[in-house]
């Protein structure tokens, strides 16, 4: 069995990762790739977002099953071309996965199905969202409607910041067409969590919660990054709040999609604020999220491809999923200076040690082979993943691991998992 991934960060490594130990011992291919992933697989000179050249690799190569990383190759619609190729594909069609390329879609959908959500307005005028900012007041929140690399989204503690993101991004259009239109939407305090859920449209099989770090620095400091840490199971998703995410959330917005005509197959990933028990979304995303599927990846104890193979032929209700019992946690190591500008080409040691602490397994993102050594080569490096018989030991041998790599610059978080430990009295 042939098997690409397409992407090239450290949720495609650790999906690369979990195929790799499949009883199927799939002939893996990746595009493009990383220098984790040059490891146990054949990576190719082709981007996620090459599309028409995927295919022809895909139907060159006889490649039996496809599985998409990223959110833009699925935004542009990857799945629809293998599709109407006869390609077997895992992921989100293009009209599905609006859900996660237009904030406006996700929460009228949300409106119409009675998800719960923040309260919010659409505006195409900035003079209009200027006169909504003066009526409802700081704080607020001011999303582009398109992707922004997860950059749209700003949440605005005074009038003076709101005003200034209605600038920045509708009328600098500093993330492009993405801003031409904007949601304006309320303010929501409370702990956050990551869910995802696999689903074939109809049947949805919900994987163990998880939660992301986005601030650059300890204690929820500096800007927002793609995320700095996560780890899985989130304690603030007790059985009660996880019975409620899939009655109000997933089930209905699953539901929705489908009777809207854009029934959703792949991975559903709700960003949820959760205040005294109830979940309201913050987004949707039509794929695992990086880094919450490092993780989770590392606590599936099932063979993924049954899974992928039950999506894509909608019959996922004969399926269920064993996770280990071990919480997980993933330390991102990232380059000096991102999310801001950095450096890249700096040789990495101690990947070897790292990997062989027991209970540590090492994802690369940017990182590519230069000389025959390891570089980094993006913002986010790498992530070191650590499994422990409690969170408190799963957070110490993450950062065993840690502590084994060095680069020039090297940053990284020192208090990824502290929340978990935190809210279980620790
Ligand atoms: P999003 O890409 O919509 O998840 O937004 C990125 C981050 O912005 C989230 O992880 C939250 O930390 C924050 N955020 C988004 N929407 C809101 C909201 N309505 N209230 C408070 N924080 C928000």
């Amino acid at each position: 069995m042939k098997i690409l991934m397409v992407g090239q960060g450290g949720r495609e490594h650790s999906l690369l990762w979990k195929l790799a130990q499949s009883p199927q011992k799939p002939l893996l291919y990746a595009a493009p790739g990383n220098a984790g992933m040059a490891q146990i697989a054949t990576c190719i000179n082709i981007g996620a977002t090459e599309i028409s050249s995927l295919v022809d690799f895909a139907l060159h190569e006889r490649i039996d099953l496809t599985l998409v990383g990223p959110e833009v190759p699925l935004t542009l619609g990857i799945v629809n071309e293998f599709e109407a190729r006869g390609l077997k594909i895992f992921g989100a069609q293009r009209e599905a996965a609006m859900i996660e390329g237009s904030k406006i879609f996700a929460k009228n959908l949300m409106r119409k199905y009675h998800i719960p959500t923040a309260t919010y307005e659409v505006f195409d005028d900035p003079r209009q969202a200027r006169t909504y900012l003066e009526k409802v007041g700081a704080p607020i929140v001011v999303k582009a409607d398109g992707l922004a690399a997860g950059k749209g989204v700003i949440v605005c503690q005074t009038l003076e910041a709101a005003h200034q993101a209605v600038t920045t991004i509708m009328e600098e259009r500093v993330f492009g067409e993405a801003g031409k239109q904007v949601v304006v939407e309320e303010c929501l305090t409370g702990e956050e969590a990551s869910f995802l859920a696999f689903t074939d449209g109809k049947t949805v099989l919900p994987m163990a919660s998880s939660q992301d770090h986005k601030p650059i620095f300890d204690n929820d400091q500096g800007p927002n990054t793609g995320g700095m840490g996560a780890y899985s199971p989130a304690p603030v998703v007790t059985d009660e709040v996880h019975e409620k995410i899939m009655e109000r959330v997933m089930i209905p917005a699953v539901q929705g999609m489908a009777a809207e005509g854009h029934p959703y197959k792949g991975v559903l990933y709700a960003g949820l604020m959760i205040k005294d028990g109830d979940p309201k979304v913050l987004e949707f995303n039509a794929r695992f999220g990086d880094p919450e599927a490092q993780p989770l990846v590392a606590r599936m104890a099932s063979d993924l491809i049954p899974v992928l193979e039950a999506v894509i032929a909608e019959r996922l209700h004969e399926i269920d999923i064993e996770w280990q019992s071990e919480p997980s946690v993933c330390v991102v190591m990232a380059s000096g200076g991102y999310p801001g500008s950095y450096e890249k080409g700096k040789v990495i040691s101690g990947l070897d040690e790292a990997a062989s602490v027991p209970g540590v397994v090492v994802f690369h993102a940017g990182t590519a082979l230069k000389n025959g050594k390891v570089v980094t080569d993006g913002g986010r490096v790498l992530n070191v993943v650590g499994l422990g018989k409690d969170i408190r030991e799963a957070i110490a041998i993450a950062y065993q691991g840690v502590k084994k790599v060095y680069w020039e610059g090297a940053h990284y978080r020192n208090d990824i998992g502290k929340k978990a430990l935190d809210r279980l009295g620790g």
